[in-house]
């Protein structure tokens, strides 16, 4: 197994493509620590199916972007689980609109969140990876923050922002064997795309070329990779999963 006893954070891991990465990383023996904004009936229900497949898993509710709560959340899980080996920074959120339209607090709400909550949790956990001299953090980017898109100024911002300063911290951190790598996803079918209509939905492969979208189990694979001993040599990465899009 490619994670066996090790110990991995995965933020915002409830749904979507942080519950793949639970999941997958769960596989491979790894024990999880994750996390939502609440403790939920989802929470609790992921937490058991974790500790089903073998491992010890807890959820926490935490808002990541906070930058005192991400510190308490990393002491807690030190406390828990002895030792952190991998980091996702996976939380994230949109709230689209044209930049004619989009206000203040629209761009400062989705910035605050996808990428300040980058910066607390890595501050976090860098002291006792840096202290361990080895850790694997890996960063949930997207295609947007290198193309670009329409409607989401402020979320093509975090996420490019994402990438500059994971590259930064793979710089600073390299020597002590802690790499930072960021996944880019691309169009992922999850349960908020099941509800677009066919029709949107073909428009859009239609741009793939690989006329489909991608899983949640597809985008896990990479991060498995990133996170795990496969690739000791790889940091700074930007890894685009996409099907090919022309511009990421
Ligand atoms: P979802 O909305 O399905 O899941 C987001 C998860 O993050 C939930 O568990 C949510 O739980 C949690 N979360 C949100 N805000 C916070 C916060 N402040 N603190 C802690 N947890 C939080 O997202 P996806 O699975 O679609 O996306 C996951 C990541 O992948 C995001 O970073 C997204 O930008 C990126 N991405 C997704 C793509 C896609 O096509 N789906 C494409 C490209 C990138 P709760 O709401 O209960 O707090």
């Amino acid at each position: 197994m490619l994670l066996e006893n090790k110990v991995a954070i995965i933020t915002g891991a409830t749904r979507g493509i942080g519950l793949a990465i639970a999941r997958r990383f769960a596989k491979e023996g790894c024990n999880i620590a994750f996390c939502a904004r609440s403790r939920n009936e989802k929470m609790i229900q992921v937490e058991q199916e974790l500790i089903d497949a073998g491992v010890q898993a807890k959820g926490y509710a935490v808002d990541v972007a906070d930058y005192n709560q991400a510190q308490t959340f990393v002491a807690e899980v030190m406390q828990d689980f002895g030792h952190i080996d991998i980091l996702v920074n996976n939380a994230g959120i949109t709230d689209d609109s044209a930049l004619k339209r989009m206000t203040e607090e629209q761009f400062d709400h989705v910035v605050g969140v996808n990428l300040k909550s980058v910066f607390c949790m890595t501050k976090a956990v860098q002291p006792l990876m840096w202290k361990q001299g080895k850790g694997s953090i890996v960063n949930i980017g997207s295609v947007v923050g290198i193309a670009g898109n329409y409607n989401q100024a402020n979320y093509a911002a975090s996420k490019a922002g994402i990438i500059g300063f994971s590259k930064s911290c793979a710089k600073e951190f390299a020597a002590r064997n802690i790499r930072v790598n960021i996944v880019c996803p691309g169009f992922i079918e999850t349960e908020m795309t099941a509800e677009v209509p066919k029709e949107l939905m073909d428009t859009w492969c239609s741009r793939i070329p690989m006329k489909r979208p991608g899983t949640t189990d597809e985008v896990a694979q990479a991060c498995l990779f990133l996170a795990s001993d496969m690739c000791p040599y790889i940091t700074s990465v930007v890894l685009p999963i996409c099907g090919g899009m022309e511009d990421a």
